[in-house]
C-alpha cells in the first residue's frame, strides 16, 4: 500500500516536494489554512498596490489533483509523534486527527514582535496576502484624511497652520522597523509608489511624506555576516530613495501613533510596518523534536530529517 505522507504547510517548501512526489509511492495530505502558494517576494509591491495580491498567488489545489493529494484547509495544532498523528483544527473550527507514516514539517516562521509591547496591536505585517491588503488600505485611509486637511486650509485661501502641518506630517510617516532584505525592499517600493503614483494622485501631499528605517540593533546581530552587501543596502536607500535611517535603535515600545526609542527618543508616525525578524510557529515551537540551542528551530541533518 503507498505510505502516507502528510504535509504541514502550502508555501514554498510544501509546494517543492509535492511537484516532485510520485503519487503511485505516496498517499499524501496537506494540510494548511491556505489553500494557495504565496510568491513572497512579491508581497512588498502587493502591499502598494502595485501588482493585484491575486497575481502574487497560485492555487495549490490543480497540483493535489494531479498527485491524488487531499487538501484539508486547516492549522496543524498538534503532533503526537508516538501515534503518529497530527491534531488539526479547521477553519471553521472543527477538530480532527490525521494519521500519517511519514510527516513533512513545512510550516515556515511568523514575524517575531519579541515581546515588545503595543507591536502586534499597532503595527503592520509582511507575510500573507491579508497583512499586504490591510497595509495598502491603510495607506490609502491616511493618505485621505491628510488630503482632507490639506484641502479645508486650502478652500479658504489659507496655508496650513503649524499644527495641521505637524497632523499630516504624522499622517504620512511611515515607519520601517528591520533593517534586513525585506524592510530595504519594502521601503524602496514604497518611495517608488509615492514618487509614481501618490504624485499623480495626491500632488499636495507629497512635500509631508516621509519614510523612515529604524534598524533595530538586534537585526544587526542577525545579518552581521552580510554586513558589506548590508551597509550598500542602507547607504543606497538613504542616498538614492531618501529614506531616512535611523541605525542601531534600540525599541522600548510602540503606542498608536509613536515608536519608543530606549535612547529616550520617540518618532510619531502615521503607519508602521514591522519587519524585525521571525521565530517559529506554535506548533514547531511545542513539539517535542531535537531544537538547536537558544533557538526554537528544529534540528535536522543535511537532508533535512
Ligand atoms: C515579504 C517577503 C519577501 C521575501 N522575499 C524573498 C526573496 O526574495 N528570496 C528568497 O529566497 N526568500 C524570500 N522570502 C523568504 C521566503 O518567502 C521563505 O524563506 C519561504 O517562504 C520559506 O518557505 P516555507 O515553505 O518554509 O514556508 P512558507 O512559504 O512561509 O509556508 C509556510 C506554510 O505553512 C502554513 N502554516 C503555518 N502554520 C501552519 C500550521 N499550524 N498548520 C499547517 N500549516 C501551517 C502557512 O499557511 C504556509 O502555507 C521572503 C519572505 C517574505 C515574507
Amino acid at each position: 500500500a503507498p505510505v502516507r505522507l502528510t504535509i504541514l504547510g502550502s508555501g514554498w517548501g510544501a509546494f517543492r516536494l509535492l511537484k516532485d512526489i510520485c503519487p503511485k509511492t505516496y498517499s499524501v495530505t496537506v494540510v494548511s489554512p491556505r489553500n494557495h502558494v504565496l510568491f513572497t517576494p512579491m508581497l512588498p509591491s502587493a502591499s502598494v498596490g502595485t501588482v493585484s495580491t491575486r497575481s502574487i498567488t497560485e492555487s495549490l489545489r490543480p497540483l493535489c489533483i494531479e498527485k491524488g493529494a487531499r487538501l484539508c484547509e486547516a492549522h496543524a495544532e498538534h503532533l503526537d509523534l508516538k501515534k503518529k498523528t497530527v491534531q488539526c483544527r479547521s477553519l471553521h473550527g472543527e477538530r480532527y486527527t490525521v494519521p500519517y507514516d511519514r510527516l513533512v514539517l513545512a510550516v515556515g516562521k511568523k514575524a517575531n514582535d519579541f515581546g515588545i509591547p503595543g507591536v502586534q496591536r499597532n503595527a503592520f505585517f509582511i507575510k500573507e496576502t491579508a497583512d499586504a491588503r490591510r497595509l495598502r488600505e491603510a495607506l490609502l485611509t491616511r493618505f485621505e484624511e491628510a488630503a482632507c486637511i490639506v484641502a479645508r486650509s486650502s478652500t479658504c485661501g489659507l496655508r496650513p497652520s503649524d499644527e495641521q502641518v505637524a497632523q499630516v506630517e504624522q499622517l504620512l510617516r511611515v515607519i520601517v522597523v528591520g533593517g534586513g532584505p525585506i524592510s530595504a525592499g519594502f521601503s524602496e517600493h514604497l518611495v517608488d509608489f509615492i514618487g509614481r503614483d501618490v504624485r499623480r494622485t495626491y500632488p499636495d501631499l507629497i512635500p509631508y511624506m516621509s519614510v523612515h528605517l529604524v534598524e533595530w540593533a538586534s537585526c544587526t546581530q542577525i545579518h552581521r555576516k552580510d554586513q558589506a552587501l548590508r551597509e550598500y543596502m542602507l547607504q543606497r536607500l538613504s542616498q538614492r530613495s531618501g529614506v531616512q535611517l535611523h541605525r542601531g535603535e534600540h525599541i522600548e515600545g510602540v503606542t498608536q501613533s509613536e515608536l519608543r526609542l530606549e535612547s529616550g527618543r520617540s518618532i510619531p508616525y502615521g503607519t508602521l510596518v514591522w519587519n524585525a525578524g521571525m521565530k517559529p510557529v506554535p506548533i514547531v515551537q511545542s513539539a517535542d523534536l531535537p531544537k538547536a540551542r537558544n533557538d526554537s528551530k528544529v534540528r535536522t541533518d543535511e537532508c533535512l530529517r
